[in-house]
């Protein structure tokens, strides 16, 4: 199983977290939400080897924490994953484009000098802009938009400049998050929980939660869970396959300007 998109630094009891989701088999990204917390979060995944932690630098916190930069840039040679950046377009936030923009293109300017890195990236209300800043920074690596939340139109767009997806339990519980997943190609799809962001039924969701999606989707596609399971699994590993070193030379995003 797959949590490709999970704040395990974010919950009560973070070791508790890194416990259950090893006991449990399943592959993690650990996103984190800014430079100063990358450092004690991939120490928490230290020996679990189905634990990934990503560096990021969150849309929601760029104006209070875009003074990270040089940190983002010192630590960025230590993660081959970067992860939650962004924008968000959302009230509240929206304000502050500026600062989320000028965050934004430097983490994208030095993934790409970096050699590229996979990413997971927020896109609420700014679809049009990220894709837009993805198309001009190819080299920045391997875009995976997670919680897609866009139109069905901005969704084509995403897919033809090479995006992958990741989708969770509370995506997938409605109509409009369900559709969009009927949408994606199969093969750029991880599961998610963005907990403890993502809520179920019972309180935040926990990396085991990513299970529910995986039933989700089996529904969507009309296989079987294991079938879904398997397809999920071999994404991960093509995925892996496309390591930083390669990204560039294999970009998955076309130069192909967006109209
Ligand atoms: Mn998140």
């Amino acid at each position: 199983m797959i949590d490709f998109h999970c704040h395990l630094d974010l919950y009560p009891d973070p070791v508790r977290e890194v416990r259950d989701a090893e006991a449990a088999g399943i592959y993690v990204l650990s996103v984190t939400t800014t430079p100063r917390a990358w450092v004690r979060t991939a120490q928490l995944a230290k020996g679990h080897k189905r634990i990934r932690t990503a560096l990021g630098l969150h849309p929601q916190l760029a104006h209070e924490r875009h003074n990270e930069l040089g940190l983002f840039e010192e630590l960025l040679p230590r993660s081959r994953y970067v992860g939650e950046i962004g924008l968000d377009g959302g009230p509240g936030y929206r304000e502050h484009s500026a600062l989320q923009r000028k965050v934004f293109d430097t983490v994208l300017r030095l993934s790409d000098k970096g050699g590229g890195r996979i990413m997971s990236i927020h896109s609420r209300h700014a679809v049009d802009e990220i894709l837009e800043r993805l198309a001009a920074v190819p080299g920045a690596g391997l875009p995976i938009l997670h919680w897609f939340s866009g139109s069905a139109t901005q969704l084509r767009r995403a897919t033809d400049i090479g995006c992958w997806f990741s989708v969770g339990p509370a995506m997938l519980r409605g109509a409009k998050g369900r559709s969009l997943a009927k949408a994606m190609p199969r093969d750029r799809i991880l599961t998610e929980t963005d907990g403890p962001f993502g809520k179920g039924p019972n309180g935040p969701l926990h990396p085991v939660d990513a299970w529910v999606a995986v039933k989700q989707l089996a529904t969507i596609w009309g296989i079987s869970p294991g079938e879904a399971e398997k397809q999920l699994l071999d994404n991960l590993r093509s995925l892996s396959a496309s390591g930083p070193d390669h990204i560039r030379a294999r970009s998955p995003i076309s130069q192909r300007t967006i109209a």
